[in-house]
């Protein structure tokens, strides 16, 4: 991986090279035979290589401001921190545009950027009027100096976001009034959930330079973008996780919204959590960081109840008259389900057909049928390069791998024992989205899942139209769950959570009971209406007596959250240890297994625990097998110092197995 390491060229002045290198400006050096780009991060006098034996720079990207010594050096902790060259942490974070062997890209963004104007077509919007809860938490962040760490601990709709832009607002005028332009960086979760934040920004900020930054945008505009918030034009950056790798020379908060979000994983590749890395950057630049979430991730949870972190409260709606909607479970033992929905269900739904009110039923699990079977042979419909089910999709006509990508037609009869009855087991968004059709033969029913939105954009305009009313009944995965504010929901349906209950990943429950606060969180949004239904959750589950069901129905993520970090506390897991899971993937399992076995047995250190090489739960994907070495320990400076040792150790060894390390990982 050329792109990734450092290596010595020797600069000298010509005529067309007579601009000198600093550190942080990209130059284009021969690598081979190509000629590639790269970050000067270190200019010195002297090669230990011998200035003779070096090639030359070829050019220096002069015309753009070099990136800061502080970026710099935040790619490089994160570098090490994750235990990867720099150069994987600093480039791909840069637009490939800034990456060309030609300028051209470069020079035309340049040119856009310096005649550009904030313009802002829409209407300009006031600020809201605060409840007290809310002008409380403005009030402490734009008043911290420093690195301070704050969790916004908000129930859904209450108002986080006019707390984020509010504060903004705040920090961006002082540093005007200090002579400076300030910037502020905004993370959210997923790009679906941008676009409408991205307009209330807008509106809100008229003189502001708003731009985004995610994987969605064309080269041109991300290359723009970027290069708008290098220059420090751009007061406010919105963006996805990639976005914490922005250069923003004047940086002066960041916001991380819904904090406790998996998509801040990244999860191939440098697998860095964004979240994390955003604390780091606050901390190196002395500024405030909000964490932002109704239900907080654990690790964060924990640095707020150890006065770590500040903690800021908003536990009422902001919408005068909006209150959080009642969460009824319903025993599936005792109102059993026909087409996947409870009497109960079907009978709160048919209500609000008949008020004009919206439905959401939630069920993480797209396609018709998880698998399908044959009860004459017990045949089920495996992967045949996975261990995993082919997953049946009915309007398709297709089996459908969800690891692998495989397809299969739909077999007629038992592969086996040629049985013609084979049967779909179980229930996924389409053949709930077909029973619901059955039911309501009269309802505007929509599936939103990751099947229904594969176009560009498709998203989007399937939540407008739920928006507009146009919408009676809307299923889907947790595509739906996040952040839209619909006005006239009423009611939310969750069918068939009880499967993260049992996982053996210890991390499903704290997942499941965040993806529920939040779904529950998508009714009763709007002011209740006096003729109105009241909002209502109904749960359908086999356990109503779990205790995650009972903290569910309280709202109380604080009992939930205490239980759960006495049992990780118990159990001797994060945030109570650090851990480190090396990975080895190859065609024969017994080869992954071995060169694991020869690297637990690499480095002995005491403090740092080995654990046995295991297969991974999903040991098989696309013909290839995979196993997974865990390390821990109590203290974070002590797996690092082991980590760097022992994977120096490891790169030296030559093997067929492709390996990979992650830092904090969060699917064991
Ligand atoms: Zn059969
Ligand atoms: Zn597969």
């Amino acid at each position: 991986m050329p792109l990734a390491m450092s290596f010595d060229y020797v600069w000298q002045r010509s005529p067309e090279n007579n601009i000198a290198p600093v550190v942080g400006m990209l130059s284009l050096v021969p690598f081979g035979r190509r000629e590639i780009v790269g970050l000067i991060v270190e200019v010195a006098a002297e090669s230990s290589l011998g200035v003779d034996k070096l090639k030359q720079v070829l050019s220096v990207r002069h015309q753009l401001a070099p990136l800061s010594e502080e970026w710099i050096h935040f790619c490089r902790f994160a570098a090490e921190y994750y235990q990867r060259p720099l150069g994987e942490v600093a480039l791909p974070g840069l637009p490939k545009n800034l990456r060309a062997a030609t300028t051209v890209a470069l020079d035309r963004g340049l040119k856009k950027l310096q005649k550009q104007t904030v313009e802002n077509d829409a209407t300009p919007h006031a600020a809201a009027l605060l409840n007290s809860e809310q002008q409380i938490a403005v009030d402490h962040i734009a008043a911290a100096k420093g690195f301070v760490p704050i969790l916004l601990f908000g129930v859904t709709g209450s108002g986080k976001t006019e707390v984020y832009m509010q504060a903004a607002a705040q920090i961006l005028a002082r540093s005007e009034g200090e002579g400076e332009s300030g910037q502020v960086l905004i993370l959210v979760p997923e790009i679906n959930l941008t676009p409408q934040l991205e307009g209330n920004i807008r509106r809100r900020f008229p003189d502001v330079m708003v731009v985004t930054l995610h994987s969605g945008l064309a080269e041109g505009e991300r290359t723009h973008h970027w290069l708008a918030a290098h220059s420090g034009k751009a007061g406010i950056v919105l963006g996805t996780r990639l976005a914490i790798l922005a250069s923003m020379p004047n940086l002066k908060m960041i916001i991380v919204d819904e904090e406790h979000d998996p998509s801040y994983k990244q999860q191939e590749g440098l697998r860095y959590s964004a979240r994390d890395l955003a604390v780091w950057r606050a901390h190196q630049l002395r500024i405030p960081i909000v964490l932002g979430s109704a239900t907080p991730a654990l690790e964060t949870w924990q640095h707020a109840q150890t006065n770590r972190y500040k903690q800021l409260n908003l536990r009422t709606r902001a919408v005068p008259d909006a209150i959080l909607p009642t969460v009824q479970l319903i025993d599936t033992e005792r109102d059993k389900p026909s087409v996947g929905l409870t009497s109960t269900l079907i009978a709160a739904i048919k209500r609000r057909l008949e008020r004009g009110e919206q439905s959401l039923l939630f069920l993480n699990r797209r396609g018709y049928a998880p698998v399908i079977n044959c009860d004459a042979c017990g045949w089920v419909s495996n992967c045949p390069r996975c261990t995993a089910f082919m997953v049946l999709h009915k309007p398709e006509q297709r089996l459908r791998c969800h690891h692998c990508s495989l397809e299969q037609r739909i077999p007629r009869s038992c592969p086996t024992c040629g049985n013609v009855d084979v049967q779909p087991l179980g229930r996924g968004t389409q053949r709930i989205e077909e029973g619901l059709q059955g039911l309501f033969p009269e309802a505007r029913v929509l599936r939103i899942d990751a099947d229904s939105t594969r176009l560009k954009g498709s998203a989007q305009a399937a939540f407008e139209t739920v928006h507009r009313g146009e919408v009676d009944i809307l299923i889907g995965t947790q595509m739906v769950a996040k952040g839209h504010d619909f006005q006239n929901l009423t009611l939310v349906g969750v069918l068939n959570p009880d499967t993260a209950l049992f996982s053996q990943d210890y991390r499903a429950s704290e997942r499941l009971f965040a993806q529920l606060m939040q779904v529950a969180g998508r009714a009763g949004r709007a002011a209740q209406k006096k003729d109105g239904n009241i909002s209502q959750v109904l749960v359908q589950t086999r356990y109503p007596a779990h205790p995650l069901y009972g903290a569910l129905v309280a709202n109380n993520y604080d009992q939930f959250a205490t239980s759960l970090l006495q049992e990780r506390q118990q159990a001797g897991l994060p945030p109570f240890v650090h851990q480190a899971l090396m990975r080895a993937e190859a065609r024969e399992l017994a080869d992954a297994m071995a060169f694991l076995q020869v690297a637990a047995t690499s480095l002995n250190i005491e403090g740092i625990v080995m654990n046995e090489p295991i297969p991974m739960t999903m040991t098989r994907v696309a013909n290839i097998e995979r196993a997974q070495l865990l390390v821990e320990s109590t203290s974070r400076p002590a797996l690092q110092a082991f980590l760097k040792e022992w994977l120096a150790i490891m790169r030296a060894k030559k093997t067929s197995v492709k390996w990979s390390l992650e830092v904090d990982p969060v699917d064991i």
